[in-house]
C-alpha cells in the first residue's frame, strides 16, 4: 500500500504523524509522496483541504483518510488514540481484502474564473466566495445563462454538499446530504430594500445547472477556494458547476453523515 501523510503541525499531530510511519513500516506501507493509494490527514477539517489541494492533480488515484486530533470532523473518521486500530484495518484491507473500505465519493465544485489578464480552473472541497474588499460588491448572477439578480451586499458563497457544514452553514445556508450531487448558493449580507432586491434564500442547484457571477463595477475582489485567497481587481466573471470528477474517502467502519452533524453541531 502506498500512503502520504499530511499533519497539522502543531505537536499531536506531529507525534501521530511518526506513529503513523512506525505503524505503516511495520505493516509493509510504502510511503510515496507521489502517487500515494491512501493520504491521510492528522489533524482538523482544514488539514484535509491542505491535503486535497496538495494532491489536486491525483484526485481520481486517492482516498483520503482523516483524524482528527481535537474533535471529530467531516472530513475526518478517527481519534488520536485509534491510530492503531486504523492501521490494522489498512493493513487488513490492502492484504487480504477481508474488511475492505467503503469508497465513498463526494461531489467538488469545478470553477471556471475569467479575468481580464487570462482564464483559470479550479476545484472546490468546501466552497468559493466572492467577497468586496473595499465595500459592496455588485454582482450580475446568471442560473444556466439567464439573468437572475443583480447582487449588491458582502458577497456571495457557493459550497459543495461537504462543504455545506462549513462557512455555507454560518450563511444559513441547508446542510446537504453529500449523496446529493449539487451545489448551493448562499448570500454574504446582501442589501434588500426598496431599490435592491436579491432572492435572499439559499439556492440548491443540480448538477446539471450552472452559474455564473459577472462583476458589474471596477472593484477589488477577494476570491477564496477553500483556504486559498487570491485579490483580484481584473474580473469579469466566474462559472460554477458541480465537478465532472469527485473525491474519494477510505471509510475503515461507519460514520453516518447526520451522525457527524449531531457530533458536531448538538454534542
Ligand atoms: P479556519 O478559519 O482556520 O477554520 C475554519 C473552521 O471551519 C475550522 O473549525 C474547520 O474545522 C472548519 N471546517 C472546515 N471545513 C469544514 C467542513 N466541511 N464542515 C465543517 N467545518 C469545517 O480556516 P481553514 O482551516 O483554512 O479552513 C478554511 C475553511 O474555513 C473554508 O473552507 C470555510 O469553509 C471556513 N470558513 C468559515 C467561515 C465562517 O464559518 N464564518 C469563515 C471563513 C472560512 P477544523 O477545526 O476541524 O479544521
Amino acid at each position: 500500500m502506498r500512503y502520504y501523510v499530511l499533519d497539522r503541525g502543531d505537536q499531536l499531530s506531529v507525534d501521530l504523524s511518526e506513529q503513523f510511519h512506525k505503524l505503516a513500516a511495520k505493516h509493509g506501507f510504502r510511503l510515496d509522496a507521489e502517487s500515494p493509494e491512501i493520504v491521510v490527514s492528522i489533524g482538523g477539517d482544514g488539514t484535509m483541504l491542505h491535503a486535497f489541494h496538495t494532491f489536486i492533480d491525483h484526485i481520481p488515484d486517492i482516498a483520503f483518510v482523516g483524524v482528527h486530533t481535537g474533535h471529530l470532523g467531516f472530513y475526518a473518521d478517527w481519534q488520536a488514540d485509534e491510530l492503531p486500530q486504523l492501521v490494522e484495518l489498512m493493513s487488513s484491507a490492502s492484504k487480504s481484502g477481508s474488511v475492505r473500505p467503503r469508497i465513498v465519493k463526494y461531489p467538488l465544485l469545478e470553477l471556471e474564473i475569467h479575468r481580464k489578464s487570462g482564464n483559470f480552473s479550479y476545484i472546490a472541497l468546501n466552497e468559493f466566495t466572492l467577497k468586496g474588499m473595499d465595500g459592496t460588491v455588485v454582482a450580475q448572477v446568471d442560473i444556466n445563462d439567464q439573468t437572475f439578480e443583480m447582487f449588491r451586499g458582502d458577497g456571495i458563497c457557493i459550497s459543495t454538499p461537504t462543504g455545506s457544514t462549513a462557512y455555507n452553514k454560518s450563511l444559513g445556508g441547508a446542510m446537504v446530504h453529500p449523496t446529493i450531487e449539487a451545489l448551493q448558493i448562499a448570500e454574504i449580507a446582501s442589501i434588500n430594500n426598496r431599490v435592491f432586491r436579491t432572492m435572499g434564500s439559499p439556492l440548491l442547484l443540480p448538477k446539471h445547472h450552472h452559474t455564473d457571477i459577472f462583476s458589474r463595477k471596477e472593484q477589488r475582489l477577494l476570491l477564496t477556494i477553500d483556504h486559498v485567497n487570491i485579490q483580484v481587481d481584473d474580473l469579469i466573471s466566474v462559472r460554477c458547476q458541480v465537478a465532472k470528477e469527485k473525491v474519494s474517502f477510505a471509510r475503515y467502519r461507519p460514520f453516518p453523515f447526520w451522525n457527524r452533524v449531531r457530533e458536531a453541531f448538538l454534542g
